[in-house]
């Protein structure tokens, strides 16, 4: 892969630079209509960009001190599935609000008793005429407290084997009978919920391709977030602060004379830098539409690589480092460290992603035989 950003004057950078020229600081939908939000999706949301043009358009925004409408969950995770297998009234009503963060949306996923075995849920949605009636108990849902919609999947029929007779809906969150109860976590804020369903009914429109079909969207929902939570160079799924901002910050500050601190420090640099390589793989993936096991490859490395860039960011801050909300440029460490150990378990955790690794990448058995309950060992003699 040629890994030289186009030239200065390539023509289609000279473009995207006169848009930022001319919009210095555009609104969410003018970045929306020029196709910059997701510019690998097609029109008109997108400018079925290749990897290049979105490197340029990347740069440029950068350049221009730009950033795109956070709708994370909307945009990365839920967004694709709609795109790809949401009727156009669907698509219409659904995604160009969604691009501009003007409605942001929560994935409603995990229960208390089904995370990594994600198909062992127990939502149920009964159909019921025009409608589908929801009752169960979602949990970790991040920014279900300010979400106008969420993706949720829900048990559509319970006399087939667990993977199958899921149903993948779109939720209004205001619906009667949606209780969204926050959840606090160490670093003292929120941010996930827990979102329980009573008799909540759902317009049958909502349901996003076929009936009982869900999990095959689910999964591609889960390598979207993936690929959505390692896209960045951030050490904190892709945002924040990175190692390299911690060298310059040492930088900044005189320098590190104890020997293993250096060592530990220049170690994350390297790591850092060979992720920001992965990503021009991941890239490639998402434009061809394969999120694959590559994500989980990325995510194995980049998450366990946050936790040490914020465990040495705070160690490095000393006894400086207990004071909560400390200047904002050392606090960064500390509310990072405090939230790093969700970083291998949100989005599947390192564990999961190994075994996806492992089957998909390396070709190795299933650790367990899903359909039979058995050992892999077991099921094949
Ligand atoms: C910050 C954050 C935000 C989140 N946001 C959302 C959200 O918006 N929506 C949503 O639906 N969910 C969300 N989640 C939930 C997340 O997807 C789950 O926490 C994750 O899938 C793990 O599930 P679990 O917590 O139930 O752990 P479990 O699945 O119970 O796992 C417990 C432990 O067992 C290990 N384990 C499980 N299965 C295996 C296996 N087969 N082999 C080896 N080890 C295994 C795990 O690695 C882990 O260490 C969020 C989580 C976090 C931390």
């Amino acid at each position: 892969m040629d890994l030289d950003l186009p030239a200065e004057d390539d023509p289609r950078r000279v473009e995207v630079r006169r848009f930022f020229e001319e919009h210095p600081a555009p609104k969410p939908r003018e970045l929306v209509d020029a196709g910059y939000v997701v510019p690998h999706w097609p029109a008109p949301y997108g400018l079925d960009a290749d990897p290049e043009l979105q490197l340029i358009i990347e740069d440029e925004m950068r350049r221009a001190g730009v950033n795109k409408p956070t709708n994370p969950i909307g945009i990365g995770h839920c967004g694709p599935i709609v795109l790809a297998l949401g009727t156009d009234e669907q698509k219409q009503r659904y995604l160009l609000p969604m691009l501009a963060a003007e409605e942001m949306w929560c994935q409603l996923f995990s229960e208390p008793g089904a995370g990594s075995d994600l198909a062992n849920l127990a939502t149920r949605a009964r159909r019921d005429g025009d409608v589908y009636i929801v009752n169960g108990q979602k949990i970790w849902t991040s920014l279900a407290e300010v979400a106008k919609f969420g993706i949720l999947i829900a048990r559509t029929r319970s006399d087939v084997s667990k993977h199958r007779g899921i149903s993948y809906f779109i939720i209004p969150m205001d619906l009667e009978g949606i209780e969204i109860r926050p959840i606090r976590n160490m670093t003292g804020g929120g941010g996930f919920n827990e979102v329980f369903f009573t008799d909540v009914r759902v317009p049958a429109e909502n349901l996003i391709g076929e009936e009982h079909l869900g999990w095959g969207m689910a999964k591609t929902t889960l390598a979207n977030e993936r690929v959505s939570l390692s896209t960045g160079t951030g050490a904190q799924w892709g945002y924040g602060p990175s190692a390299r901002t911690l060298v310059d910050q040492v930088k900044a500050n005189g320098g590190l004379s104890d020997t293993v601190q250096r060592q530990r420090l220049v170690g994350l640099f390297i790591e850092g830098e060979i992720l920001k390589y992965h990503k021009l793989r991941m890239i490639s993936a998402a434009v061809n539409k394969k999120p694959g096991p590559d994500a989980s490859l990325r995510k194995a490395l980049a998450d366990p690589h946050g936790k040490r860039v914020f465990e040495l960011g705070k160690e490095l801050m000393g006894a400086y480092g207990m004071v909560h909300d400390a200047d904002p440029e050392w606090a960064q460490w500390e509310r990072g460290f405090l939230f790093s150990p969700a970083l291998t378990v949100g989005g599947g955790t390192s564990e999961v992603l190994r075994n996806i690794i492992s089957e998909r990448l390396l070709g190795l058995p299933h650790d367990v035989d899903v359909e039979q309950g058995k050992t892999w060992a077991e099921s094949r003699g």
